[in-house]
């Protein structure tokens, strides 16, 4: 608990300083400049007047102080007075002079040095240079190997200690194209080389990125400027994650909390580019705080997969289906299906049957992996094992769509799938009215005629909620879980009760089929692996296999939890326009961003 809260304080407070590199360029002129959040900051922005007028000021100034010099020296000299002998006007002039000069030399001259000693090291390339170019593909291959700066995709971030080990940032040096690659970007380009056989031809999984995103380009002409490759590790996807990688998408980090859950606080990494829905949460987060907390129970935790197998007559996968709900063949299946992994436990085989076509739908615990392959492993054992004794079984499929996998399905929302779980939690009378600015009335009322009546008239499967796929889907981004089952996990009933005599709310979420895990898939890559430790879940529980991944379902849960209520609140108090015109919607002219 105490670690926890350790990083709780530590997240809210860490600000890594700038690089050195780039407090060097903010600093030296007026030619470099640094983008951060869509905004170009240069550091001419410093100047109080636009820049054109203060260069027109300073020019107007070193040629008028050098003019009524020259002059106050003739007639000096016309006079025999002698030159050192000054009187105030010269005086000034002469300040003004040093001081025109300095603006003068500094604008033109540093960068004048800096181009002809550091042509290569500039940040950004010079517009003009890239519209003189006359190779598209030379711009394509300039515009990808500059530097790109912090904040324009790039972790800058130094060596971290994570759970005692040193991870080092990926490398932030550019992919520099040679002429070797250059001979493999034109065998992609004319169709001799498979671009998916880079990475075991190249051996390098950067530099097979790197060339295939130049090949795409040259063979769509569209850029991909905008797009990073720099700064992420390449070799840590190979095999697991995605195939023929050209860069990453960037998806910003937010965090709402501390959310007050089962006695321990977190800070719940919420990936999104939508507007408002982290603030929202995080309101709901302080509600919750304020309240003393919500509290959860996991009720079931078990993946599953159903394949579907067929017979020539309904009898005889009738037999099939009673073969496998005898409670006395459960050991031996059990048995047999465990041995595809010392964390797969199988549960329970439930059989449905269409005609002569049977669905087995295998429940099984997956200790703290989401599950998916260990399951289909422990299935296809059973299936070899089966068709010894029912050799006219055919298997059409390891999944027959009763598991049911990323699709909306009554199965999931009755049975469960993954991890089942409710949270509730009373939020005091005051903390509704100060800090959901409702009243506990409304929101009961809005519960029942918007989250239950409403969606029963739109004939909803599961979705008898405000928004928990919102808050579901950020969670499952930050912390690498499988973003597309957000369908199923989803399903949730919130409910919403006035108590204490009309008091307080009683407000609860109840979420069937929660699918997540902390080992596996995209949670051991670095962003997403800093995220699941930051809420204390990274990894394998070695004490106690599985508790990090139910772990991880409480937490969505609550982050749910803090979500609907926030939402709801701003329904019932009519803020949901106001504060999406605040936080959702930038002053910026979009029909300037887009090309
Ligand atoms: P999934 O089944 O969710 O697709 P993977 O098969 O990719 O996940 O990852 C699970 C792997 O992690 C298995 O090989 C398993 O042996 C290993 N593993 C290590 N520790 C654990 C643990 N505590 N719980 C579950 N799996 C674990």
């Amino acid at each position: 608990m105490d670690s926890r809260r350790r990083s709780t304080s530590k997240a809210t407070t860490a600000h890594p300083p700038p690089p050195p590199h780039m407090k060097m360029k903010m600093g030296v002129g007026v030619g470099l400049h640094q983008r951060h959040n869509d905004k170009e900051l240069k550091a001419s922005d410093a100047l109080p007047l636009p820049l054109y007028l203060t260069n027109a000021v300073f020019f107007t100034l070193f040629f008028s102080v050098v003019y009524f010099l020259l002059t106050r020296w003739r007639e000096k000299i016309r006079n025999s007075t002698p030159l050192h002998v000054l009187n105030l006007s010269e005086i000034v002039a002469i300040f003004a002079f040093i001081a025109s000069f300095i603006y003068l030399l500094g604008f033109f001259g540093i960068d004048f040095v800096q181009s002809i000693l550091r042509p290569s090291t500039d940040l950004w390339p010079n517009e003009d240079e890239i519209d003189d170019a006359q190779n598209p593909d030379e711009i394509v291959l300039k515009e990808d190997s500059r530097k790109v700066p912090c904040g324009a995709g790039l972790d800058c971030s130094p060596p971290q200690i994570v759970n005692k080990e040193i991870v080092s940032p990926p490398s932030l040096v550019p992919t520099v194209l040679s002429e070797e690659d250059e001979e493999v970007i034109k065998s992609v380009v004319k169709g001799s080389t498979p671009s998916y056989t880079l990475e075991s031809k190249l051996g390098d999984c950067k530099r097979a990125a790197a060339i295939r995103r130049e090949a795409l380009q040259r063979l769509t002409g569209k850029s991909l400027t905008g797009l990073p490759l720099e700064g992420f590790d390449y070799e840590s996807i190979l095999g697991q994650c995605c195939e023929m990688p050209v860069g990453y998408v960037q998806i910003p980090v937010g965090i709402a909390g501390p959310l007050l859950l089962d006695g321990i606080e977190y800070s719940v990494p919420m990936a999104t580019t939508e507007g408002t829905l982290v603030a929202s949460t995080n309101r709901g987060c302080k509600a919750i705080h304020l309240s003393g907390g919500a509290a959860s129970v996991l009720l079931k935790d078990g993946m599953t997969r159903a394949p579907v197998v067929r017979f020539a007559s309904a009898q005889r996968a009738a037999h099939l289906k009673f073969f496998l709900e005898n409670p006395n063949n459960f050991e031996n299946l059990s048995m047999i299906f465990n041995k595809s992994s010392r964390f797969a436990r199988l549960q329970n085989i439930k059989c449905n049957i269409a005609g002569k076509n049977l669905y087995m739908r295998f429940t099984c615990s997956t200790g703290d992996a989401m599950g998916m392959n260990m399951i289909s492993k422990g299935v296809q054992n059973v299936l070899d094992y089966l068709q010894d004794d029912f050799s006219d079984m055919e298997v059409i499929g390891i999944s027959g769509n009763f598991c049911s996998d990323k699709k909306a399905a009554a199965v999931n929302w009755i049975e469960g799938r993954g991890k089942s779980v409710v949270c509730e939690c009373v939020i005091k009378g005051e903390v509704v009215k100060k800090v959901l600015k409702t009243n506990v009335a409304a929101l009961a009322e809005l519960n029942m005629l918007k989250n239950l009546t409403g969606s029963a008239m739109a004939g909803a499967l599961g979705g008898f909620n405000a928004h928990a796929s919102n808050i579901l889907s950020a969670v499952y981004i930050a912390t690498g879980q499988d973003p597309a089952q957000n369908v199923e996990s989803s399903h949730c009933i919130t409910m919403m009760e006035a108590v204490n005599e009309g008091q307080d709310l009683h407000v609860s979420v109840t979420m069937p089929s929660i699918e997540v895990g902390t080992v596996g898939g995209g949670t051991q890559l670095a962003s997403q692996s800093a995220c699941l430790n930051l809420l204390g879940v990274k990894g394998a529980n070695r004490e106690s296999a599985g508790s990090n991944a139910r772990l991880l379902a409480t937490i969505v849960a609550g982050s749910v939890l803090a979500g609907e209520l926030s939402l709801m609140s701003a329904l019932a108090a009519g803020q949901l326009v106001r504060s999406h015109m605040k936080y959702n919607r930038s002053s910026k002219d979009v029909s300037k961003v887009s090309s």
